[in-house]
C-alpha cells in the first residue's frame, strides 16, 4: 500500500495500519528554530491516543539540536554516526555511536545534542519536547500535534 502524498498520512490511518517505507517520503528540513547545521527529518507516526510520535532524523556532521527538555521519556536507535548527548562522555553525558540504543527519561534536559559525524537516528517520543532559551524559558512545545502539522505542511498534504 502506498501512502505517498496521501492527506491521510499518518494520523488518520488506524494505528495498526501505519506501515511506512522510508523511501515513500522525501527528507524535509527540520526547523532552524530548533536546530542548526541542516538536520532533516521524516515523521513516521503519531499516536493521539497515547501522545507519542515517532520520527527519523538525518544529521550531517557538525549539526545539532537546540536546547530542549523531554516532557515524556523517549527511546532512540542511532542507525549510524556519532551523537553527543548532554555534552558527551567528556562532560558527563553520553557519546552514542551507531548502531546503538538509548533511553532518555522524562524531564531529561539536553542543552545541546551534537553530531560529530554524519548520523541518522530513529526516536519514539512519549510526550512533547519543550525547547528552551539560555535562561530555561520555553520557546516552543512540540508534541505529536505540532509535529504532524509541520510534516503535513512540508509534504504538501496540509
Ligand atoms: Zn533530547
Amino acid at each position: 500500500m502506498s501512502q505517498k502524498n496521501s492527506p491521510d498520512f499518518p494520523n488518520q490511518s488506524p494505528p495498526n495500519d501505519a506501515y511506512v517505507h522510508l523511501d515513500d517520503f522525501e527528507w524535509q528540513p527540520f526547523p532552524e528554530e530548533f536546530s542548526e547545521g541542516g538536520i532533516r527529518w521524516k515523521l513516521l507516526h503519531v499516536s493521539p491516543e497515547s501522545g507519542s510520535w515517532a520520527a527519523i532524523y538525518d544529521c550531517p556532521a557538525g549539526s545539532s539540536f537546540n536546547a530542549h527538555v523531554h516532557l515524556g521519556p523517549g527511546e532512540y536507535f542511532l542507525t549510524k554516526g556519532k551523537m553527543e548527548v548532554r555534552g558527551g562522555n567528556d562532560e558527563g553525558g553520553a557519546t552514542a555511536t551507531g548502531r546503538s540504543y538509548g533511553y532518555e527519561p522524562c524531564n531529561a534536559q539536553h542543552d545541546k545534542t551534537y553530531f560529530v559525524e554524519d548520523s541518522e537516528f530513529y526516536m519514539t517520543f512519549q510526550g512533547p519536547l519543550k525547547f528552551i532559551d539560555d535562561e530555561g524559558n520555553a520557546i516552543a512545545v512540540v508534541g505529536w500535534e505540532e509535529s504532524q502539522g509541520l510534516w503535513l505542511e512540508q509534504i504538501g498534504a496540509a
